[in-house]
């Protein structure tokens, strides 16, 4: 099955290259032909890019693998970088964008890397898993107790109650239109609730067929307390979100 992801993008390029190649020889394709041409090839090295990292990320959650890079950071500054760089998507995906952040105190002691993953694999499932017209995602971020509150709600397809569940197992994808018309593995979900377990925290699903769904995760201020010293590793601060990352994690789409 995950031999059929690789397979798809990898015949894209080869073929879009051969056609180049032969199209090159005789002056037979104009900019915006080629144009089209070398975005698709792009768009199909970011879909491997994105399934590699995936793949990369569930083998070490499987062989317990897992370290959590502390970062003492800014979550508002942090919810900001990714608002900046998923908002350069609205106009291609036809999607609106609120990112709302309401915190007295920004500070967090957390893998941002990890909350990263999280964040922007429920933030292009929301927009992939809603139709095109009026696609609208809302993100919040506020604080309870001790815990940042991180929520993302989309107005798409919506999950029935029996699927709520296996979504998050491996390589689960919903039997439906949207699943069999779009592009997808089934393992963004299961990294995301492994990734928010190991960050101690919890996430719930509110959803409804037809009206959309809302993903919250809580994750606790600090990771301190959560971990011995082997598997934690307190850094310096210094997150920094990739546009690259943001142009794989929304190449399904
Ligand atoms: P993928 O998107 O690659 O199929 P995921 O593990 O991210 O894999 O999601 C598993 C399945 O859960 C999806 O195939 C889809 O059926 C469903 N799903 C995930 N997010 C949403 C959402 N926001 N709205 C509706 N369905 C969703």
């Amino acid at each position: 099955m995950i031999a059929h992801e690789f397979r798809r993008p990898l015949d894209t390029i080869s073929k879009s290259a051969e056609l180049v190649n032969r199209s090159s020889a005789n002056n037979m394709l104009d900019n915006e032909k080629l144009g089209e041409i070398m975005n698709g090839i792009i768009t199909s090295c970011h879909r491997l890019g994105h399934l590699t990292t995936q793949i990369m990320n569930l083998a070490h959650i499987e062989n317990d693998n897992v370290r959590v890079i502390a970062e003492q950071y800014d979550a508002a500054v942090f919810m900001a970088q990714m608002h900046k760089l998923v908002a350069l998507y609205e106009a291609p995906k036809n999607v609106k964008f609120s990112f709302v952040v309401k915190l007295k105190d920004p500070e967090m002691i957390c893998d941002f890397k990890k909350l990263e993953v999280i964040l922007l694999n429920l933030i292009s499932n929301a927009v992939k898993y809603s139709r095109d017209k009026n696609r609208r995602v809302v993100v919040k971020t506020y604080e309870e107790d001790e815990h940042i509150v991180f929520s993302v709600k989309d107005n798409g397809v919506g999950i029935a109650l029996h699927e709520q569940k296996k979504i998050f197992e491996t390589f689960y994808r919903v039997e439906s239109f949207e699943t069999r018309t779009t592009e997808g593995s089934g393992l963004g979900l299961a990294i995301v609730k492994s990734y928010v377990d190991i960050l101690g925290g919890r996430l719930t699903l509110e959803s409804e067929v037809g009206k959309g769904s809302e993903f919250i995760v809580k994750i606790p201020r600090t990771q301190k307390h959560h971990y011995t010293s082997d598997k934690l590793v307190e850094l310096s601060p210094n997150y920094h979100l990739y546009k690259s990352t943001v142009d794989e994690a929304f190449a399904d789409i």
